[in-house]
C-alpha cells in the first residue's frame, strides 16, 4: 500500500499532475469513508420520523439515543447531558443567549476573552443583557491571564451577579489550548458556571468533562471527519446549569426543537468510532518538524509552541510576503492552506486574533495556518504530502520574496 502510494505520488509529479494536498483541517475535514454506507439505508428507507410511535420509527430512535450514548462516553458525560444541534456555531449561541434569558432577573454576566470564535462574540455583541460583558486579554502565546479571570468574578461575585465564563478550549486560528482545569478550578471557586468552546479539540484530545469540571461543551462533527451542519452541545445535569432554550419545540426533552438531522446524528457516531488519539499524537510528531523547517525558512510560529492543536501551525512569513499571495500560489500546484483563520477568512477585517497577541497589520496580512489531515486519510502517506508540501512552500516564499 505504502510502495503504491508513492508510486502514485511520483507518477503524479512526473506527468505534472496537479498535486491533492488538504492541509485546511481546521476549517473542515474529509468525512471518514465508511459514512457514505451507514447513512445509505436512511436515505432509501429509514426516513420515518424519529418521533413516530411505529416500531420502524421507533429503531431510528434507537439508533440516535445509540449515538447519544457514544458521545456522552467520548467525554465522560451522560447521555442525557448531550443535545445534539446544528453544529458549534448553534451550541455557542444556545449557551451565551440562554445563561442570558434563564438568568433575566438575576443580572447575567459574561466573562470571555479577547481571541473567541465570531459565534461567542457576536452571540454576546448581539444581546443587550451582556452589556456588562467582560473581556479578558491574552499573553503572546494566546493564553488567557488567570490571575485577571480571578479579580473579575470576584467583583461579580461582590455584586451577587449570575456569572457565566466561556473560554474557546483550543484557539482555531493559532492552536493555542488553554489551561481548562486551572480555569475550572478559579470560575468554580466564585460559583459561576464554565462553557467552553472545544470545537478544535473534540476527537483530537482526549476530553474528560468530569475530571476537569466543564459545565457546558460545544463541538462540531465536522472538524472530526463526520457532517456539516451536525454538532452538540454538552450541558452538566445540575440546578446551576439550567438554560432557556435557543429553538423552541419538544425535541431534546423540549430544550432544543426541530426533528432530528438523524443523517447527520448517524454520520456523528459513525465520526466518533474512527476517533484515534494515538493517531492525533503521531500527528504531532510531523507537526513539529514541519515547524522546524519552516522556522529555518525564516518563518515565525505563532501561538504555544507545547500546548497546540495536535495539527496546528500558524506561522508568520518572512520579508512581509503576503499570506494571501502565497495561499494563491500554492492553490496552483494543488496545495490548500488558510489564511488567519477559515471563519473569517472572506472578511477584510484584520484578524483579531493575532492583534490580541501583539502581531502588527503587516505580520497578521503575512500570516498562514496550515493544519494537518488523520495520517490514515489519504492515499498519499503523511509524510509525503509534508515533504511536497514543504518543496511547493519554499519555492513560492522564494519567488515571492523576489517579487
Ligand atoms: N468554534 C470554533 C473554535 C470553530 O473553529 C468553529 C468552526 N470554524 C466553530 C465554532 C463553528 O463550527 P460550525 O461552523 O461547525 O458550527
Amino acid at each position: 500500500m505504502f510502495v503504491f502510494a508513492i508510486l502514485l505520488l511520483n507518477i503524479t509529479k512526473k506527468r505534472g499532475l496537479k498535486l491533492s494536498i488538504y492541509f485546511d483541517n481546521a476549517a473542515t475535514t474529509k468525512p471518514v469513508k465508511t459514512i457514505l454506507e451507514k447513512i445509505k439505508p436512511y436515505l432509501e428507507c429509514k426516513f420515518y420520523n424519529p418521533s413516530a410511535l411505529y416500531s420502524d420509527a421507533r429503531r431510528i430512535r434507537n439508533d440516535i439515543e445509540n449515538v447519544r450514548s457514544l458521545v456522552a462516553k467520548e467525554i465522560n458525560a451522560k447521555p442525557e447531558e448531550i443535545f445534539f444541534t446544528s453544529g458549534a456555531t448553534e451550541s455557542n449561541n444556545w449557551v451565551i443567549q440562554g445563561f442570558a434569558n434563564y438568568h433575566y432577573n438575576n443580572k447575567p454576566t459574561v466573562i470571555t476573552t479577547n481571541i473567541e470564535h465570531d459565534s461567542i462574540n457576536k452571540a454576546i455583541e448581539g444581546n443587550r443583557v451582556y452589556d456588562n460583558a467582560i473581556y479578558i486579554p491574552v499573553d503572546s502565546e494566546g493564553f488567557i491571564y488567570l490571575d485577571l479571570i480571578e479579580k473579575m468574578l470576584k467583583l461579580q461575585n461582590d455584586k451577587s451577579n449570575k456569572v457565566l465564563v466561556t473560554v474557546c478550549f483550543g484557539n482555531n486560528e493559532i492552536g493555542t489550548i488553554q489551561k481548562i482545569k486551572e480555569i475550572s478550578d478559579i470560575v468554580h471557586k466564585y460559583n459561576a458556571v464554565l462553557h467552553t468552546d472545544a470545537t478544535q479539540v473534540f476527537g483530537h484530545v482526549k476530553i474528560d468533562v468530569e475530571e476537569l469540571k466543564i459545565d457546558y461543551l460545544s463541538a462540531s462533527a465536522q472538524k472530526i471527519n463526520g457532517l456539516k451542519g451536525i454538532g452538540f452541545l454538552y450541558k452538566r445535569n445540575s440546578d446551576r446549569t439550567n438554560i432557556a432554550p435557543l429553538i423552541y419545540g419538544s425535541q431534546e426533552g423540549g430544550l432544543r426543537g426541530g426533528t432530528e438531522n438523524v443523517i447527520g446524528i448517524i454520520a456523528l457516531g459513525e465520526a466518533i468510532m474512527n476517533i484515534d488519539y494515538k493517531e492525533s499524537k503521531s500527528i504531532v510528531a510531523y507537526r513539529d518538524k514541519l515547524i522546524s523547517n519552516l522556522e529555518k525558512l525564516g518563518c515565525k510560529l505563532n501561538g504555544s509552541r507545547y500546548y497546540r492543536l495536535p495539527n496546528n501551525i500558524n506561522i508568520t512569513l518572512p520579508d512581509n510576503i503576503s499570506g494571501e499571495a502565497l495561499i494563491y500560489m500554492l492553490d496552483v500546484n494543488g496545495i490548500q492552506i488558510s489564511s488567519g483563520s477559515a471563519c473569517n477568512s472572506h472578511s477584510t477585517t484584520i484578524s483579531k486574533v493575532l492583534s490580541a497577541i501583539g502581531l502588527n497589520n503587516d505580520d497578521v496580512m503575512s500570516t498562514v495556518r496550515i493544519t494537518l489531515p488523520r495520517t490514515s486519510e489519504f492515499n498519499i502517506p503523511i509524510a509525503e504530502q509534508i515533504e511536497q508540501f514543504y518543496e511547493e512552500f519554499k519555492k513560492s516564499i522564494t519567488i515571492l520574496s523576489a517579487g
